[in-house]
């Protein structure tokens, strides 16, 4: 059977097949990146029209009129939030954007005491996370150089837990590790560092930013202290858009670091007194007020994302990414003269929602593949990044994405393309 007749077979009997109609898939093209910029539901477009007439008839009522209730919409997108990263709907607030919701939960939990002081991090971390935690460390008078551990990899690739844990001295405060590996793809036992952590006396947060929406989470089962993420990844809410974090409920009440009156109780918030009074849940962590007009597209996504379910999700995008490498390994384009190397864990515990390609022309690859009308997603210096989503790729899409990177390399493309990334990759 040629990889297109088993492509064709596999999205016959895809549960998901309907909901890529749902999504407005870029003409004439492959979109294969998701996992930086998730494309545009009908729902969200929906959604946003809504808000958009809502904002027109109704003015300043929108925020409390019934159908509008702009008022409570982080707390309504919370709770919509929750099912996909294990929590309860208290726990879980759309508010502000990723780093700084990084900010607000670092500068509330990051509580440097005595020798405890350090904090653990990676040197694979997506760079945002890492500037955070060192401005934070800088605020609370310490030096990131001391007090920021970043646990290096072996491979280059991907971290070991078992370094992580190690690293678990008495001198740490805090562990914050990415759930995905931003490059690599690789998926961090969130359980086991949540849980060494716990047992040491360090509190354990996560940015979600690369498996929100595409890998299920327990949070609460893991007693996981905190996590963050955005919304314009898996999750499809648009560019830009509101982010959303999780306070487990063993922390309510503690006061925020970054306190705004957003996450002042809602009844009394319009009483503007100046006496501190927190939401009772994670409501408390929003800072400022909620960004109605993503929100909405958000709420779009989340219908959808609710009504297939994110087991099923994640389901399907294993065995997508698992074609993917099928046809790779296959098409003998992991070998000589193909030379790519995939740079993502197979082991299915081990692996986020993308595949990370290795090629030592990969910047001219990821090219040539755009301008044969696939878009990849390219980091710096030699990986691309292949997202098949569960929502709206299909298996064919795989399959015409593995012939179109082998008539590339086979007709030199990848050797006469520019070699220079963009000024976005
Ligand atoms: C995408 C991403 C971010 C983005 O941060 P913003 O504050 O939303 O710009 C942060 N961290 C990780 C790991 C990411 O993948």
């Amino acid at each position: 059977m040629t990889a297109r007749d088993r492509a064709l077979e596999l999205d016959a009997a895809d549960p998901l097949r309907a909901y890529r109609d749902r999504f407005y898939r870029l003409p004439g093209k492959i979109y294969m990146d998701g996992n930086s910029l998730g494309l545009m539901s009908k729902d969200s477009e929906t959604h946003i029209r809504t808000a958009l007439e809502q904002w027109k008839t109704l003015g300043i009522d929108g925020w409390m009129a019934p159908g509008a209730s702009w008022f409570s919409l982080g707390e309504q997108l919370g709770a919509m939030l929750a099912p996909l990263v294990g929590a309860s709907e208290d726990e879980v607030v759309a508010t502000g954007t990723t780093t700084v919701n990084q900010h607000a939960l670092v500068a509330t939990f990051y509580r440097p005491e005595g020798n405890r002081r350090r904090i653990i991090a990676s040197e694979l971390d997506f760079p945002s996370d890492i500037y955070a935690l060192q401005s934070q460390i800088l605020l609370h008078g310490g030096d990131p150089r001391r007090d920021l551990i970043r646990i290096s990899s072996g491979d280059g690739r991907t971290i070991e837990e078992n370094d992580v844990v190690a690293a678990m001295s008495d001198d740490v405060a805090l562990v914050l590790l990415p759930s995905v590996l931003y490059r690599s793809g690789q998926l961090l036992d969130i359980e086991r560092i949540a849980q060494s952590a716990r047992e040491r006396g360090i509190i354990a947060g996560f940015d979600c930013a690369h498996s929100a929406g595409s890998v299920p989470h327990r949070f609460d089962e893991w007693e996981v202290d905190f996590a963050f993420w955005c919304t314009y990844k898996y999750l499809n809410a648009g560019p830009g858009s509101v982010g959303a974090l999780y306070v487990n409920r063993r922390h309510f009440g503690v006061h925020p670091g970054l306190a705004g009156w957003w996450g002042y109780q809602k009844e009394r918030q319009f009483d503007m007194v100046h006496d501190w009074e927190g939401a009772p849940g994670a409501g408390a962590w929003q800072i400022s007020t909620t960004p109605v007009l993503s929100g909405a597209s958000l709420r779009g996504s989340l219908d959808i994302f609710n009504e297939a379910g994110i087991e099923a999700i994640r389901a399907k995008s294993l065995k997508m990414t698992a074609f993917l490498v099928d046809l790779l390994s296959d098409g003998g384009l992991l070998d000589h003269p193909y030379d790519i190397a995939i740079g993502t864990p197979l082991d299915a515990n081990r692996r986020g929602g993308h595949i990370a390609l290795e090629h030592a022309s990969a910047a001219a690859i990821a090219r040539a593949l755009k301008r044969r009308g696939i878009v990849p997603d390219f980091r710096a210096p030699n990986v691309i990044r292949i997202a098949p989503v569960a929502l709206y790729t299909s298996y064919e899409d795989i399959a015409q994405t593995v012939e179109t990177l082998q008539a590339i390399i086979e007709a030199g493309e990848h050797l006469t393309e520019d070699q220079h990334r963009e000024l976005v990759a």
